[in-house]
């Protein structure tokens, strides 16, 4: 909510957030959440009074990117009038667990999460808020790393400085905790695309294969088993990296057997990753973790803020697999999660 002496453009920039915010969450099309982030675009470039006159006269919509919908939104702000299309929005994109509610209730934060210091879509301290908007105790922040150069990975040095970011804005916002992270790439012959020095700074590090997908099954194999055994790896992204929308992409190949047995010895946990196109892993795979003693990790992968609220998809997958609490590493407190990924086995 903007502060109640905010400026109309001021007023509607926070309602075509909201607009984004609900659209993320509610697994809306991207190019309709686009069309509001334009949007917000359009208006910044405005005065106040232009904004204004154009509202009066009923002429948003004259402006190039300017919508029925967003005028809509733009104009109820300006007039300080409640949106009827947002106040739909807010109802329409709830995402609530069901069978899963208890574990949600459970989780106290989000080890998966993506900022503007790599792809994702918003500004470290946007997520921030809203991860403690929606109640969680901490976030973990895992932009990509380098290897990842369309997602603009973070490097030593970039990663350095995202590190002294979070440092400070750790003071503003605590007792809420953001905890420093990674998702760091598996390459392909096991490696990590990060030091193991610079590893060892962070609270918590995702580990994910995003190159070379299709790779010999043996060597798939031996990739992931070799990442997982890293004492500085505490979560397995999105295992087999299939996607499962529109044209879609196959998993990999690999022994899950193999796989992960070494997370279970390594005490590594496989993450139920909860982007919609994602939905890794498959229920099977899970099962066959479970079996073999894993811990999981409920995470968004969230690359805006609306996205945050996808984890009650992956809590009411683990309430029908039966996964105890005990087993899911969001369940713990930041000291515990932190002390956790501090204390892998090394041999
Ligand atoms: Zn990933
Ligand atoms: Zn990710």
């Amino acid at each position: 909510m903007p502060p109640a002496d905010a400026s109309p453009s001021e007023r509607a920039d926070a309602a075509l957030r909201r607009a984004v915010y609900y659209l993320d969450r509610g697994f809306e099309p991207a190019g309709k959440a686009k069309a509001f982030a334009n949007a917000r675009k359009v208006i910044e470039e405005l005065g106040d009074d232009e904004l204004e006159s154009l509202v009066a006269a009923g002429k948003l919509t004259d402006l190039d990117g300017i919508g029925p919908s967003t005028s809509s939104v733009i104009s109820d702000a300006v007039l300080g009038n409640d949106s009827e299309y947002l106040a739909k929005l807010e109802r329409t994109t709830r995402q609530e667990a069901t069978e899963g509610s208890e574990i949600r209730a459970a989780i106290k934060g989000d080890l998966h999460s993506h900022t503007t210091w790599s792809d994702g879509g918003a500004t470290l301290r946007e997520m921030v808020e809203a991860s403690i908007a929606l109640g969680h105790q901490y976030q973990v922040i895992t932009d990509h790393s380098a290897r990842l150069t369309i997602a603009h990975g973070l490097n030593e040095e970039r990663l350095q400085s995202q590190l002294a970011e979070i440092a400070v804005l750790n003071m503003e916002y605590a007792p809420f905790r953001i905890l420093t992270g990674m998702e760091v790439d598996i390459l392909e012959d096991g490696t990590l695309d990060l030091s193991d020095e610079m590893l060892a700074q962070l609270d918590v590090v995702v580990a994910s294969v995003h190159s070379k997908l299709r790779m010999d099954e043996r060597e798939m194999t031996r990739r992931m088993v070799m990442a997982v055994a890293s004492p500085h790896v505490d979560v397995l992204g999105h295992c087999t990296g299939r996607k499962v929308v529109g044209r879609g992409r196959p998993p990999s190949r690999f022994d899950a057997e193999i796989v992960f047995a070494a997370c279970s010895r390594f005490d590594t946990a496989v993450e139920i990753n909860c982007r919609p196109e994602r939905r890794d892993p498959p229920e099977d795979l899970l099962e066959l973790a479970l079996e073999w003693g894993c811990k999981v990790s409920i995470d968004t992968d969230a690359h805006a803020p609306g996205q945050l609220e996808w984890q009650p998809w992956g809590c009411d997958l683990a309430a029908r697999m039966e996964i105890e609490p005990e087993r899911i590493v969001n369940t713990y407190g930041a000291d515990d999660l932190i002390a956790w990924a501090a204390a892998h086995p090394t041999d």
